[in-house]
């Protein structure tokens, strides 16, 4: 059943009129930021952005998450940049900080010997706490609790588009639970017994994958499938995954029993500390193992930057309705490019079909 449907999403006329929409047709959603008070500069650009693409119309409100306290300063400075409401909480330390019962040699070691062999971040601590937290416990902050859906944002992150559509309506009326815009090879080294970890998970709770997941994004065994040599590979990460620093997402399956299980089965690993686990390899094997495929979407008409990559829409007609500003043909633009997992993910995603103030697009 790979490979064989397309997603068909309707953008109406008034999904798309400037009008605020009526509070009844608000998603009960956030925009969330987790950062540093040092970042308020970058934090600006990015609020910037979201709001005159996306959030000015819409208002939906905006979380900020921090492992220390938010000074005045950054809260003056963020609660100016949107009328929507913003909020601030701090990260409790259990949820933040290092267990104690990592074993603090194995740890040493483990970042000496990813600094020395030039892992990005290897040798950070900090971003092992965030990758963790990122992983197992956004979802948990208490701030977070009246709403379904959220969108992550990070500092100095650009949106290249107009929405001219609520992307959280897009998520709720479709059913949505994962939304992406970027996918890519992780680095390997940050991950070596992650692929294992979740197989073992899964051989363990096989009544947790799901019937129409996305395991085919995460493997290539379609074009090893004839060579009998390699069949070995089959099993095998190809460590593809949804950019993570661009989310849309369903708090509710990160909620879920099913993914709680999946991530404490991690956690026990240690491994977001003895090795580099990434919450974006984390996220993506959960999301194309324990959901359908049908439960993710690829917003590719959101025209969007992180350092190094961008997306862009390929149509030029897209481009222009959506007032755009980027070009397809940058070096930047991962799309269609060796490192980039997009077309891995049309293989089980298909392509989606954004219908369009009444034109099909494609
Ligand atoms: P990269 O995108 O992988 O290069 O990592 P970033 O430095 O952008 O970090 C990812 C996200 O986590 C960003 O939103 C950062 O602001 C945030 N972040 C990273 N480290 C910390 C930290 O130590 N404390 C807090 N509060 N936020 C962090
Ligand atoms: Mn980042």
């Amino acid at each position: 059943s790979t490979n064989s449907y397309s997603q068909k999403i309707l953008i109406t006329e008034e999904m798309q009129s400037q009008t605020p929409p009526p509070e009844s047709e608000k998603v009960n959603a956030v925009i969330l930021m987790l950062c540093r008070n040092w970042e308020l500069e970058s934090v600006l650009k990015s609020m910037r952005s979201l709001e005159d693409r996306f959030n000015r119309r819409y208002k939906y409100d905006w979380v900020f998450l921090n492992d220390v306290p938010f000074t005045e300063k950054f809260k003056e400075a963020t609660s100016l940049m949107t009328d929507s409401v913003t909020k601030y909480a701090l990260i409790p330390s259990e949820q933040w900080d290092r267990p104690d019962w990592i074993d603090n040699e194995t740890f040493e070691a483990g970042l000496k010997e990813m600094n020395e062999n030039g892992v990005l971040y290897g040798d950070s601590k900090s971003y092992r706490n965030m990758c963790r937290f990122n992983s197992g416990y956004f979802f948990r902050q208490q701030i977070l609790d009246e709403y379904d859906y959220y969108f992550r944002v990070e500092p100095d992150v650009e949106y290249f588009c107009d929405f001219q559509y609520d992307p959280f309506r897009v998520m709720r009326d479709n059913g949505k639970k994962y939304g992406f815009v970027i996918a890519l090879h992780e680095y390997e080294e940050t991950i070596p017994t992650l692929w294992d970890t979740v197989m073992d998970f899964l051989e363990e709770n096989p009544d947790l994958l799901a019937k129409e997941n996305s395991k085919a994004f995460l493997t290539d065994m379609e074009e090893i499938g004839e060579f009998q040599m390699r069949l070995d590979l089959v099993n095998e990460y190809n460590l593809c995954h949804f950019w993570s620093n661009f989310e849309i997402g369903d708090l509710n399956f990160f909620r879920s029993e099913a993914y709680l299980k999946f991530f404490t089965y991690l956690e026990k690993t240690g491994n977001f500390y003895y090795e580099r686990w990434g919450d974006a390899p984390v996220h993506s094997l959960a999301v194309a193992l324990l959901l359908n495929s049908t439960d993710v979407h690829y917003f590719e008409d959101l025209g969007y930057f992180h350092a190094p990559f961008a997306n862009c829409p390929s149509s030029n007609a897209v481009r222009l309705s959506k007032r755009c500003l980027c070009d397809y043909n940058d070096e930047n633009v991962i799309d269609i490019q060796f490192h980039s997992c997009l077309p891995r993910w049309w293989r089980v995603g298909g392509k989606t079909f954004m219908k369009i103030k009444g034109e099909l697009q494609h």
